[in-house]
């Protein structure tokens, strides 16, 4: 593999950001206010955003608002700023790309960084096979590419989809999707050939990863029939869902009946990829091969770029001409995405998911010691989720989660929610989140429930 490209050299710039939350004003404060305002008035009210602070700077774990209140940032930008916000290699290579070509598309006169890219993601994601690369904007037009890519290939029309999985906001991916209000709701009529399948939810369904395999594939053969199924696309951990990390064997067994029956084996790893759980894709922890592994969210340090990267003779099915947009590939996203891939390599961040989960689960599962109403820690690496439910009725407390999600905010702490039933808190920090800011964070979090 040849790499041309010179590696990036970073300066360190000063930051003007604090390494501690700090609340100096009310949450959200009057410059906040005045923008919200304004903002009514122009932005459409199908944008929503959780927590209406206005975000002027941010470096690593830290977001400083308007009024300058620094936040310490669970989200990352749900998963988007893995390696920290403003990461200086990134922000470095970024701007010496802006200054040689900021636009070109790819498929009109091609560029060396597009190449790059696709040379590392065949590199990291798993298999040793021939693999081939699209690069796009955004999370949801990489699964419309896959499902493009699987149904060319295998000229059938069928999508097997999971519950409690999300894919995306387009018009094939609100199809996609489990939950209907808020994402589709009023917004059909929607794709066809889309089936949905019960997945593995081991907190709620008990079943080992066999029993609920052969649940979902019995479903998919009685409703659809294997036959017409183009793929099955799965999130290897759930990420809207709730961090939904299925029962040992269950995606293997998935995988091995879409091997024997000619269906593409799509993981959408959006959300689980690139470094966030210790390894570079989350199919590695289920000893998954996936023919097409969907990439998007961190794989440029906050720059938009996805990529649909799979088996050579898949991804060489589509006709050429058939993929791509004005967009795609952009080089900048691409220069940026290098960097995080070099930042990985150099920086060893595979290990940081480990040593997020080694801080925040065991905090978190003291927790649930205390408070009941904690039904279960879950997930892999810096990708940890409390599902909140009554004790004794189990039935889900997502009013418990919008509640501590607001007392947490009003402490200075950003923390994302989730689930089908909005009773999930999710912790999906970058992997520069420090073990004191993560203890700091589970203080804030400890209180918070005892006020409950
Ligand atoms: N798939 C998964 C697993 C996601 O988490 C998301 C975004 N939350 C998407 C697809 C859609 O990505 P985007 O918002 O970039 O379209």
């Amino acid at each position: 593999m040849t790499d041309t490209l010179a590696p990036t050299t970073v300066v360190p710039p000063e930051h003007d950001v604090p390494s501690q939350r700090r609340v100096v004003t009310a949450i959200p404060g009057p410059k906040s206010v005045a923008l919200q305002e304004r903002r009514a008035a122009v932005v459409s009210d199908g944008v929503s955003s959780a927590l209406p602070v206005f975000i002027e700077k941010a470096h690593g774990a830290i977001l400083v608002d308007v009024d300058g209140n620094a936040f310490l940032d669970l989200g990352a930008g749900i998963g988007v700023t893995t390696i920290g916000h403003t990461d200086d290699a990134v922000v470095a290579a970024a701007r010496g790309q802006l200054g040689d070509v900021i636009h070109t598309l790819f498929t009109i006169t091609p560029y060396e960084e597009y190449v790059r890219v696709a040379e590392l993601l065949a590199q990291h994601t798993p298999g040793t096979h021939a693999k081939k690369t699209v690069l796009v904007n955004s999370g949801a037009e990489a699964v419309e590419n896959a499902v493009k890519i699987a149904r060319k290939y295998t000229r059938r029309a069928g999508v097997a989809v999971l519950e409690h999985a999300y894919h995306g906001r387009t018009n094939l991916t609100m199809a996609m999707n489990f939950k209907a209000m808020p994402y589709s709701v009023g917004f059909g009529p929607f794709a066809g050939d889309v089936y949905r399948a019960p997945n593995s939810y081991p907190l709620h369904d008990g079943l080992s990863g066999a029993d609920a395999a052969a649940r979902t594939i019995a479903y998919l053969e009685k409703t659809v029939g294997a036959s017409d199924l183009a793929c099955l696309v799965v999130e290897p951990i759930q990420g809207e869902g709730g961090f939904v990390v299925p029962a040992d064997g269950y995606l293997p067994a998935l995988q091995e009946w879409c091997t024997a029956n000619g269906i593409v084996f799509v993981a959408d790893e959006i959300q689980s990829g690139m470094a966030r759980t210790g390894a570079y894709f989350a199919s590695e922890h289920f000893g998954l091969v996936p023919d097409l592994v969907l990439s998007a969210k961190g794989i440029a340090g906050g720059l938009p770029l996805a990529g649909v990267t799979g088996r050579a003779e898949i991804m060489d099915a589509a006709q050429p001409g058939g993929l791509g947009g004005t967009f795609g590939g952009n080089p900048v996203a691409c220069a940026a995405a290098i960097a995080v891939f070099e930042r990985i390599e150099q920086d060893d961040l595979l290990a940081e998911g480990a040593r997020i989960e080694k801080a925040l689960k065991p905090a978190l599962e003291g927790l649930q010691a205390k408070y009941p109403v904690i039904a279960e820690v879950r997930g892999i690496g810096a990708m940890i989720a409390i599902e909140l439910a009554d004790p004794e009725t189990h039935a889900p407390r997502a009013d418990a989660v919008s509640a501590i999600a607001a007392a947490a905010a009003q402490q200075g702490v950003l923390l994302l929610t989730a689930g089908t039933y909005g009773n999930v808190l999710r912790f999906l920090p970058s992997l520069a989140v420090t073990d004191a800011q993560i203890a700091d964070a589970i203080s804030v979090l400890d209180d918070c429930f005892a006020a409950l």
